[in-house]
Parts: C-alpha cells; structure tokens; sequence
C-alpha cells in the first residue's frame, strides 16, 4: 500500500516515512501543497498523511480541491497543537483522522492502520484467510497459529492482497503499491515474489488469474 505523506518539515517528513515503510507501506513525500494536490489526484494512494501548514496551496485548501474532484482516497490530517478550528475545519473539508501536532509515532500508526481497514470495509485489527492470519499491528503472518518469516516485500504484497480480497489486483498495481520508485518495478519480479510467498505459506491463497493479476477469494458468505 502506497502512502503520501505531505509534509514540508524535512525532520517530520524523514521520521514519517520511515515508521509508514516500516510498518509495511511504501512511503512517498511531498513538501508543498501544489505538488500534494496534484499526486494526490493523480495517482493511486491507500491514504494520505496531510500536513496543514503547508507551503503553496495551504493543507486544508488541498483537501477541500481533493474532495470537490471526487478524490476520495482516506486523509488523516495533521494539525498545530491547539488548533481546534483546524481540526473542525479539516474534517469539514473531509479529513477522515487527524493528530495534533506533536504526536507519538505509535499513535499515528495506529490511526494509519485504522483508517486503511475502515476504507477497505474492516472493523478487525488482523485477517484470516483460510489457515492464514496477517496482523498489520505487529506485521506478523501466522500460518496455522505458527509465525511466517517474511521479507519487508512479502509482507507488502500479503498485505495489500489481502486488505483487497476479492478483487483481481493487476501486476502493475501491486508493482505500484509494493516499490517506492519506478525504476524498480518490474512484472516479472512480482511474479517470483508471488512464487516465494506461496512457498513459504504453504497454502494457496493467492490464486493467479492469467493476463489479469492476482486474487486473494472472499470469504464464503
Ligand atoms: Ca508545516
């Protein structure tokens, strides 16, 4: 999963994208507001971390551009320390989570987690799918109650299938939403990190629908 992080504070930047890649996402930053507005309408991103103060165009002025184009991608926003009205007003302009500035990374982590389950339809921390369970919480991957040592990149493409599940996920998105830069993104790489995965999990879960991508199945009903 692809997170923007717009931030003009070059130390809050650095601090957030490394707790976001860490945690299993892949970070982008951006540092004034045009160019948060135009990435944030053009590309495909699972959430958006927004700073207010922003150079340009200012935080809220973006959000509210977003949301009047239909960009509906989830934002969390980050405000000054007291800024009520901030808040008030961020999440009038559809903000869907904000932290006030300082913050504790955890925290923020957490409402990050948060808000990319309810934006794919979840009310619960971690995922089942047949014998195996992902909890985003810890990045821990059991397999039959039994812990699965995966990679950052394993982690990522579990991740992002199955907070998909259901849907087919083409190569090129899950390129997208796995590497930071384009110049690492390569089809055929996804193609043996779908093969390693399925190894190490020891079951198939991950079904490959030819020419389309990938599916992790929905749960019977
Ligand atoms: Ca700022």
């Amino acid at each position: 999963m692809r997170i923007l992080i717009a931030e003009d504070e070059a130390r809050i930047a650095a601090d957030l994208a490394e707790a976001v890649n860490s945690g299993g996402y892949v970070a982008e930053v951006s540092a004034d507001g045009e160019d948060a507005w135009f990435r944030g309408g053009t590309e495909n991103y699972s959430a958006i971390i927004l700073d207010l103060g922003l150079p340009g165009i200012d935080g809220l002025t973006v959000l509210k551009r977003w949301r009047q184009e239909g960009v509906t991608t989830p934002v969390l926003v980050l405000t000054a320390r007291g800024a009520w009205t901030d808040r008030v007003d961020g999440i009038d302009a559809g903000a869907d989570d904000y932290l006030p500035k300082p913050f504790r990374m955890e925290e923020l982590m957490a409402r990050l987690r948060a808000l990319l389950r309810r934006s794919t339809g979840r009310a619960e921390p971690s995922i089942s799918v047949g014998p195996i369970t992902l909890d985003p919480r810890n990045r821990q991957v059991t397999v039959g109650g039994i812990p699965a040592t995966l990679t950052p990149l394993e982690f990522r493409l579990l991740n992002y299938l199955f907070h998909h599940r259901g849907r087919v996920v083409s190569q090129a998105e899950l390129s997208e939403n796995l590497y930071a830069h384009d110049n690492e993104r390569d089809s055929n790489a996804i193609e043996a990190l779908v093969g390693r995965l399925r190894r190490k999990l020891k079951a198939d879960v991950i079904e490959t629908r030819r020419g389309f991508g990938y599916i992790v199945p929905a749960a019977p009903a």
